[in-house]
């Protein structure tokens, strides 16, 4: 059951990727831009653990669990906390802005 949602989610994200390539031809090289290929700027599956080397935006270079302009849905919740940068749109604790000092550094491999 489990390897049959993986097998269909694989399909589901392969014929994305066909589809935007198709229409890529008529594209602006900017929409290419937009969405980085190389590994920097992966996206965490949803799937990792939260707090894993895997958990990781690469994009926006803060956990992808937490990343709140991946994941929009985790905003109510960081507001709730008051954890939140009006100013920014951003979790407090993730405003580069607000706190230039702030390291956001990715949990270590392993385990
Ligand atoms: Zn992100
Ligand atoms: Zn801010």
């Amino acid at each position: 059951m489990i390897r049959r949602s993986l097998l269909l989610s694989l399909l589901v994200a392969l014929s994305l990727a066909a589809c935007s390539k198709d229409g890529g031809s008529t594209a602006k090289p900017e929409a290419a831009a937009a969405q980085p290929a190389k590994q920097d700027g992966a996206h965490a599956p949803s799937t990792v653990k939260p707090g894993s080397h895997e958990d990781w935006c690469g994009e926006h270079q803060v956990p992808e669990s937490q990343c709140t302009r991946c994941n929009p849905d985790l905003i109510p919740a960081f507001k709730a906390t008051g954890d939140w940068c009006p100013e920014h749109s951003l979790p407090e604790s993730q405003c580069l802005k607000c706190n230039p000092d702030l390291e956001i550094v990715r949990p270590p491999k392993g385990s």
